[in-house]
């Protein structure tokens, strides 16, 4: 019997977890011919979500979990799920409810037919959702696919079932810094793309604040692009003809105050040179940081007996 492993990361979810829980039993009902394994990630949650699942984990043996010392973000609890489940099929998905466990038969089905590899999910709508983070979401695909080539579909999610052999290429990428959509797109593989209606969260509030996001979003095209880095160069091509033409028009014009143009066009320099440079710096952090070679999570508890499975991989 094909066994099918849920990876579910949690980081403040105490209102969540249990109605989570109840949803996907139901689906598991539904497929009873396939076996499960639950795997949650507490990320370090300072409410009680880990003593509920610890609960959980007690009265069902299909219910795994690992608990991280401190929060170390979603993609490092998504990292440590895939290192640590075992089955043919492995899911990733939210415990808010906002990707529904009702999808699970059809992404199985669709798998075993073995035309694909990744069944993965988007939203059709982004109703429910802040105008401007749709807008900024809807712009960082577009420059994301530009600048890197690879394709994310706008109001992607990271919910998907993938087969063995794509979860284990994932896992055996240990960069920092990662960007999950991006590394599915990645790893390539044949996905099947279904759509469903965006859904509210079923309790509590998003970890996302706009800033966070916008990091995220920076984090993601530098892990994948380094088209940033070459911005340099186009702007320091579109300031010399900038300067020339400057330094002409207040050579020529004797109204205008030579003095307050040039002024200006420092300052524009300036600035630029500073964005620029932090472009290098966030490349050269990126460097730093996979140096050190730290790991990416460090668990405090687990009831996976594998010992050998929860040492973080340095
Ligand atoms: N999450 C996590 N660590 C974090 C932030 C979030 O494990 O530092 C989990 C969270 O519990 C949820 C999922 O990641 O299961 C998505 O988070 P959230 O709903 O806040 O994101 P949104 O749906 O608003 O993008
Ligand atoms: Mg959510």
């Amino acid at each position: 019997m094909d066994k099918l492993s849920v990876i579910v990361p949690c980081y403040n979810e105490e209102k969540s977890v249990m109605l989570f829980y109840i949803e996907l039993c139901k689906v598991i009902c539904r497929m009873n011919h396939t076996e499960f394994e639950i795997l949650f990630v507490d990320d370090g949650s300072s409410d009680k979500t880990r003593e509920i699942i610890e609960r959980i984990a007690t009265q069902d043996a299909r219910v795994f979990f690992l608990s991280f010392s401190r929060n170390f973000g979603k993609e490092a609890a998504i990292y440590a799920g895939l290192k640590h489940v075992s089955g043919s099929y492995v899911v990733v998905m939210d415990v808010d409810l906002q990707d529904p466990p009702s999808l699970l038969p059809e992404m199985y089905q669709i798998l075993q037919t073995g035309q694909y590899d990744c069944v993965a999910t988007k939203r059709s709508t982004r109703t429910n959702e802040p105008p401007v983070r749709s807008m900024f979401a809807h712009g960082f695909y577009k420059l994301f696919h530009k600048c890197t080539g690879l394709k994310v579909a706008d109001g992607a999610r990271d919910f998907r079932m993938m087969t063995r052999n794509m979860a284990d290429c994932i896992a055996e990428m240990p960069e920092h810094g990662r960007f999950s959509k991006g590394i599915f797109a990645w790893v390539g593989f044949e996905t099947k793309w279904l759509e469903f209606e965006n859904k509210k969260r079923v309790a509590g509030e998003t970890k996302w604040s706009f800033m966070k996001l916008l990091g995220y979003a920076f984090e993601g095209l530098t892990a994948f692009s380094f088209a940033p880095l070459h911005l340099s160069t186009l702007f320091a091509v579109l300031f010399f003809a900038a300067f020339v033409i400057f330094t002409l028009f207040c050579m020529f014009s004797p109204t205008t105050r030579p003095f307050s143009a040039l002024t200006g066009l420092i300052l524009a320099v300036a600035s630029l040179q500073f964005f620029v440079i932090g472009i290098l710096g966030q490349y050269l952090s990126k460097i730093a940081l996979e140096n050190k070679r730290r790991p990416h999570y460090i668990i405090k508890k687990t009831n996976l007996n594998n010992q050998k499975q929860i040492m973080p991989e340095s």
